[in-house]
């Protein structure tokens, strides 16, 4: 947990560019226009910052073009984009307090959350690049006497890199950090909610020595900037996080544009299976926690908790006891358990989901309805759903709020084809003491992560992404410089 903070007091100093990042310099908008960042916490507006549109992203592309065809980072030696990236880690880390409060301010978690795990990854994801990429090799494959293979990795050239705001700064580096690290120039679009912490971000990139025009930031809407980055014809590689439409999107946009290389990292649905013979007060803990960790906007919420039968009711009261303390308060109070939704529209779809779900006869626990309507800000409390059937709406479709399902089961296969019956397949997590069980049901989800008597645990060298509906990209590991460098075979004759 992070030191107590004043962190009303850290709000109000806070400053950060409020322009576009083009060619090293923050520039206004071609067309000029701006847009207002409102905070979810209260309601009202925190800053106006610069509206991008298709022309800055043309813009952006440009100078993230000239940057990489002339060598002024994508030819560095290893050794010497790491010693910048290092220096960028360095900066993050002395402006941990500044980028956390701006998160919280634009989004809506718990400062100390933001302080404690986003800005701990952030820096991390950063520093992890930067100290690998002098350290990997590429292939000689053995040949004949004659001949001499080599199997290189050059970097693909100007990356697009989308972003949701609900790790506004952690997405961005998992993007980031291999990118820049692979030598790549890179064009940023935050989500439309969370410019401030990435435009901070930035300058720190700046202050570092990243040169001008390796990385940009424009800010402005999905259906026009994101759009115009995935439709360009001069963008080489897409790197997006979001929601599974978006990301279809995405992927006809490069398909009738230069077929850039795509990666997608996109929504779930993911189950938490606790067995009979699991420690059943960790595992009921662990399973409130991940549903309403970050207000349940995670892509990786265990929005599903499928349970043995015979330990149903215990699991139950002991998920609504954690749900009653883990209700929302002002996200800049020391110790709040859980924030703001990002937005009055997102809070109202929330809300619209349970009351679908309500009027399909699903039977409410607790929670249900937004709290503290009168602080003007988006506030959902967590929010319980028993005896769900594996089929039913609230079952099937993510929500991105804290909403949970129980379902009981009365054998693992029946728990594995439950699990394995939506259509995401991102995360899943199961909860027993039989190792045989374990490794078993871990071999059978339909997903790209299984967490075994814990959940969201993991560090840099473990690769993040899903399957179907989830995705396909994966981020962080050595895997991740993949998505960012091309293969080249040379054969020579010797
Ligand atoms: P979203 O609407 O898909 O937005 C994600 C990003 O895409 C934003 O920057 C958004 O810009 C942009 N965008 C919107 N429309 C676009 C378009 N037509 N073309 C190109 N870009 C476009 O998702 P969100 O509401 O921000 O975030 C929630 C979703 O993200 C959930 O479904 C969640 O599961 C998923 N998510 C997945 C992961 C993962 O790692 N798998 C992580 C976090 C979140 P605007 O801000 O202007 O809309
Ligand atoms: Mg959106």
């Amino acid at each position: 947990m992070s030191p107590q903070k004043n962190w009303q007091a850290i709000a109000e100093g806070v400053d950060t560019p409020k322009e576009l990042l083009i060619d090293g310099a923050w520039v206004l908008p071609v067309a000029g226009e701006r847009m207002d960042v409102i905070s979810p916490i209260d309601g009202h507006v925190i800053a106006s910052v610069s509206l991008g549109a298709e022309e800055d992203v043309d813009r952006a592309v440009s100078s993230g073009r000239a940057a990489f065809e002339d060598g002024r980072w994508s030819r560095l030696a290893p050794s010497q984009r790491k010693a910048t990236l290092i220096g960028w880690a360095d900066l993050i880390e002395s402006h941990r307090d500044e980028l956390a409060v701006l998160q919280t301010l634009e989004m809506g978690k718990p400062a100390d959350e933001s302080w404690a795990v986003d800005l701990r990854s952030v820096g991390n994801t950063i520093r992890w690049y930067g100290e690998a990429i002098d350290k990997i090799v590429d292939e000689i494959p053995h040949t004949e006497p004659n001949s001499l293979a080599l199997v290189t990795r050059e970097p693909s050239g100007v990356v697009g890199a989308i972003v949701p705001w609900n790790f506004p700064l952690t997405m961005a580096a998992w993007k980031l950090g291999p990118a820049l690290a692979a030598g790549c120039s890179v064009v940023l679009k935050p989500a439309e909610q969370s410019p401030l912490s990435a435009l901070l971000l930035a300058q720190l990139a700046l202050e570092a020595g990243i040169p001008d025009g390796v990385f940009n930031v424009v800010n402005g809407m999905g259906a026009r900037v994101g759009s115009a980055l995935a439709g360009h014809p001069d963008v080489d590689v897409l790197a997006f996080t979001g929601s599974t439409a978006v990301g279809r999107s995405i992927m006809e946009a490069s398909a009738r544009s230069n077929l850039k290389r795509v990666w997608l990292e996109l929504g779930g649905k993911s189950a938490n299976i606790i067995f009979e013979d699991a420690d059943v007060d960790t595992a009921a803990k662990t399973a409130a926690w991940s549903i309403f960790y970050n207000q349940g906007e995670m892509c990786t919420a265990g929005s599903r908790l499928l349970v043995h039968r015979s330990i149903h009711d215990r699991v139950r009261d002991r998920v609504l006891e954690i749900a009653s303390q883990m209700q929302p308060q002002n996200p800049l109070t020391p110790g709040a358990p859980a924030g703001a939704l990002v937005s009055a529209t997102h809070l109202s779809r929330v809300h619209s989901m349970v009351e679908h779900a309500r009027g399909q006869g699903e039977a409410l626990l607790t929670g249900g309805a937004p709290v503290l309507g009168d602080t003007g800000g988006s506030y959902y409390p967590p929010t319980v759903f028993d005896n769900v059937s594996p089929d039913a709406f609230i079952a099937q479709h993510e929500v991105f709020g804290p909403v949970l399902s129980i379902t009981a089961f009365d054998t693992e296969e029946q728990a594995i084809q439950i699990a394995n019956s939506t259509a995401y397949g991102l995360a899943s997590a199961v909860w027993t003491t039989d190792l045989s069980r374990a490794h078993r049901v871990s071999r059978e989800l339909k997903v790209g992560v299984v967490w075994v008597n814990c959940y969201e645990e993991g560090d840099m060298t473990l690769p993040f992404g899903g399957v179907k509906l989830s995705g396909f990209g994966r981020d962080k590991s050595l895997h991740a410089l993949d998505k960012f460098m091309d293969m080249k075979s040379t054969w020579i004759q010797l």
